[in-house]
């Protein structure tokens, strides 16, 4: 990847090259057939510690928000026409195994009140009850269990880097240019923005930016004096091994919070963090904490399902989550009033299914002055800035 020449000028600048920032360029140039210049900035052109690469690759409908549900299911559809955009090579290993969101009695009013919303929006999940879950699931404890919502069509898990692949080449194939640079600076005359400076000191004058720095999208919004609540957040992937077969395994998220998915010979399993201290890391800290697994979840996944009581870790990472501090959800949209700045972010673990909708909305933003597809209101930038969170009942 070329490093830019001095003086050069695009029409759209967009930082962050994964599968957002990728996903603008793609919808863009190859399917909106906009005719204007795009830079795609990123710094590392191996995306080792993108959170694209580093997710757990899964696509869900069961959201409580119609909205995430929305984008979600344009990823699914996205996914399921990938032959058609990308050509009859195109695959990225989509298997549609289903999530399982388990409930206890507690619970189980937020499920099936999510459940209504869900099929308003008509995702494929069943909501089953323990005779249900056991017919389907024989493996698995329904101890204090009331009910289980599994989706039916339309969730899975698919290869990350081969998505990213795919977008990313597309993008150059119709003509997008990828940079490799880091935005450190961003130059701005009263309400627009006019030119980006990269970490080598050369400057990029352009007509629109894009943010789509994942993790780091806060830091790059400060850089043109932009409060955008979105950081970094540690989030592990262990890797363990399970001798027993547990057939038509789902994505399963029990009531603890714990979840674990088949991937190939093994399963992966993780964590989202209880209420309590989720401190910003720091940039190059990506450690994995391995008393997580040991202390809580192997023990919840013992109980849940009993054959993991033998399991054995094969491997652990760390990944950093773009998290949206107000709420957990996306910003997608302009700037209110620096009109040329844009913002794909803050997707708090659910971006990769959700970026071929930003994407498609990002470039029919820039192209058409708004959102054609979807209605994303709900995810503009005037919330944030009124300090009005969206209530997303499902983060996992
Ligand atoms: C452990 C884990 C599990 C996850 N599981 C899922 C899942 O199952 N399903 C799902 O949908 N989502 C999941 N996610 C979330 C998902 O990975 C992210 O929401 C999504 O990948 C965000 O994509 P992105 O392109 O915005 O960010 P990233 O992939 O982080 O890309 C941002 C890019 O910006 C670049 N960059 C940073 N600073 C600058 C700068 N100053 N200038 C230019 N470029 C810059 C970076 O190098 C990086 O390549 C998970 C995330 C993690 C960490």
């Amino acid at each position: 990847m070329p490093g830019p020449s001095p003086a050069q000028s695009f029409d759209v600048v967009i930082a962050g090259g994964a599968i957002v920032g990728s996903s603008v360029a793609y919808f863009l140039k190859h399917e909106l057939g906009f005719t204007g210049s795009v830079a795609v900035i990123e710094p590392d052109p191996t995306y080792a510690r993108s959170a694209t690469t580093l997710s757990a690759a899964s696509i869900r409908q069961q959201f409580s928000t119609p909205e995430n549900i929305r984008l979600s299911l344009y990823g699914v559809d996205f996914i399921r026409s990938l032959k058609a955009r990308f050509g009859a090579e195109a695959e990225i290993g989509f298997h549609e195994g289903g999530y399982l969101l388990l409930a206890s009695p507690e619970g189980l009013p937020i499920l099936e009140a999510n459940h209504r919303v869900q099929a308003a929006e008509q995702a494929d999940i069943a909501l089953l009850d323990p005779a249900g879950l056991t017919a389907r699931f024989p493996w698995l404890s329904t101890d204090g269990l009331a009910a289980g919502a599994f989706g039916v069509t339309g969730e899975g898990w698919f290869d990350a880097h081969s998505l990213l692949d795919l977008i990313r080449k597309g993008a150059r194939a119709a003509g997008a240019t990828y940079l490799q640079g880091r935005v450190a600076g961003i130059g701005r005359d009263g309400n627009r923005i006019t030119s980006v400076t990269l970490g080598d000191g050369s400057t990029l004058s352009c007509g629109t930016f894009v943010n789509a720095a994942g993790p780091a999208a806060g830091d790059v919004a400060a850089l043109a004096g932009i409060a955008l609540p979105v950081e970094p957040r540690k989030r592990f992937v262990f890797v363990i091994h399970c001798r027993e077969k547990l057939p038509g395994m789902p994505l399963l998220v029990d009531t603890t919070g714990v979840y674990v998915r088949p991937e190939g010979e093994y399963h992966i399993c993780g964590v989202s963090p209880e209420e309590g201290p989720d401190p910003r890391p720091a940039d190059d800290d990506f450690e994995v904490d391995y008393a997580l697994f040991e202390d809580l979840i192997w023990p919840a996944l013992a109980t849940r399902i009993p054959a993991f009581e033998a399991a054995k870790l094969i491997r652990a990472w760390a990944g950093h989550y773009d998290y949206n501090t107000l709420d957990q959800n996306a910003v997608i949209g302009p700037h209110p009033e620096i009109g040329n700045f844009f913002f794909a972010n803050g997707f708090s673990g659910h971006g990769l299914q959700q970026a071929p909708a930003a994407g498609r909305a990002i470039a029919e933003w820039i192209v058409a002055g708004r959102s054609v597809s979807l209605d994303l209101a709900v995810f503009g930038f005037e919330r944030i800035a009124a300090g009005r969170p969206v209530r997303e009942l499902n983060v996992i």
